[in-house]
């Protein structure tokens, strides 16, 4: 039986993984096969903590340029992230896979308080911890979140969920040259201004030595591959 390298894990899924082709909103066949995977992991052994963007929903910043206001627009954004939260939560008990949706702005019909140390306890337990409504302030981003979440509950690294097999030198939809990174220091990513999470989520694991793995969610079977420590997209440490 193939162990995992990781005793603790934060997964960090943009609302963009699951709109799948649809280009906006929730693709269920998306999220199945999503929690289809994280239940084959969790027989590896490793404890795995959620942190759920909403940009397939709402994004704050590009609502604000369009005129709303941009604390309201990023609460509707942080709100966004529930909605995927839940949806998740959804998928992942059909699986079979236990979870709690903790939240930073409390709703407790919904969902539990963000509390780190029962948050910290469930995943002592097995259960799959979701974190939502991003960092609960204004002008912070999902992947700040889960920066500061995996600090807190103290994660052996960053699992960074994107749509291409790294990070790269360029755009490498738009640019045949652009050159993959396999692994980067914190600094050389925030000097070159490459898009691997915001310049704040990018010097919060700097300044706690957090690794950041970036890596293609829509490979089958790259969860797994990460967790075995089989090395995958690009390391930043
Ligand atoms: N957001 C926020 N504070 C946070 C996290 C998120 O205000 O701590 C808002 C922000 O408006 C953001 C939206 O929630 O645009 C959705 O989150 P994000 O863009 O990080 O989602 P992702 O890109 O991962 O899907």
């Amino acid at each position: 039986m193939k162990k995992s390298a990781y005793k603790r894990v934060v997964l960090k899924l943009s609302g963009e993984a699951l709109q799948g082709k649809k280009g906006y909103g929730i693709d269920p066949s998306v999220t199945g096969a999503i929690a289809k995977e994280i239940k084959d992991i969790k027989r590896l052994g490793v404890q795995i903590a959620i942190v759920m963007g909403g940009g397939n929903i709402y994004r704050g910043a590009t609502a604000s340029k369009q005129g709303v206001d941009r604390i309201i627009a990023d609460y509707m954004g942080m709100l966004a992230t529930v909605i995927n939260g839940l949806a998740l939560q959804d998928v992942l008990e059909k699986a079979g896979v236990m979870t709690r949706v903790q939240t930073a702005i409390d709703m407790q019909e919904i969902a539990e308080p963000y509390i780190r140390r029962r948050a910290v306890r469930h995943l002592e337990k097995g259960l799959v911890v979701i974190f939502v409504a991003g960092t609960g302030n204004p002008y912070f981003s999902t992947d700040t979140a889960a920066s500061l979440r995996a600090i807190e509950i103290n994660a052996d690294v960053i699992l960074k969920a994107t749509n291409v097999d790294g990070v790269y030198s360029a755009d490498p939809k738009k640019n045949k040259s652009a050159k993959k990174f396999k692994s980067l220091k914190y600094i050389e990513v925030l000097n070159k201004g490459l898009k691997v999470m915001d310049a704040t989520a990018v010097s919060l694991c700097m300044d706690n030595s957090l690794p950041i793995i970036v890596f293609n969610l829509t490979k089958k079977g790259n969860i797994k591959r990460v967790i075995l420590g089989e090395k995958i997209g690009t390391a930043v440490k």
